[in-house]
């Protein structure tokens, strides 16, 4: 056992690092399920802030736009901040209304040397790259409040 992790180790110190020179020479390595920048679809977007309640990192805030909303006569919608964003795709997956999705818009292409750039106001999420997590993805919607205790176990 220890003599194959030795091995291993040895053999992984004749390779070559394994470095992908993103963008000069390869493009961004991405998955079907990569979980990148946001899309609000405004047409379906109710306002319900639901989004912004399961956000774990606190990067969505509700503004007002204007404009005809039917649907949502609030005129209130999701702002993101990126910059605070980790990915986990819950806003997802709790949209009630399936108004947000996520793109393979990820790594570099959300690089900027001024942070204020990655607070995106409702308007500016569109879908600038493929679209690859809806709320579709997400097998089983949440129906009951997961709390873990020492036990573990759901609560009732
Ligand atoms: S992906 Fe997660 S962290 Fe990012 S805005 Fe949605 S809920 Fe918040
Ligand atoms: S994006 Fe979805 S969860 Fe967020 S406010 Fe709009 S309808 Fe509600």
């Amino acid at each position: 056992m220890v003599a194959a992790s030795i091995y291993k180790s040895l053999r992984y110190l004749l390779k070559r690092p394994y470095t992908r020179q993103v963008p000069r020479v390869d493009t961004p390595f991405k998955t079907p399920v990569t979980r990148g920048g946001h899309v609000l679809d405004m047409a379906k977007c109710t306002g319900c802030s639901m989004c912004q309640q399961v956000c774990p990192a606190n990067s969505i805030d509700m503004v007002v736009v204007e404009g005809e909303y039917p649907q949502n006569p609030r005129k209130r919608f999701p702002r993101i901040d990126l910059n605070k964003c980790t990915f986990c795709g819950l806003c997802v997956e709790y949209c009630p209304f399936n108004a947000l999705s996520m793109t393979t818009a990820t790594g570099y292409e959300l690089f900027t040397t001024d942070k204020s750039t990655l607070l995106k106001q409702p308007m500016d999420l569109k879908p600038l790259a493929k679209v690859t997590i809806t709320r579709s993805h997400f097998a089983a919607p949440y129906v009951k409040p997961y709390l873990p205790r020492s036990g573990g176990g759901e609560v009732a």
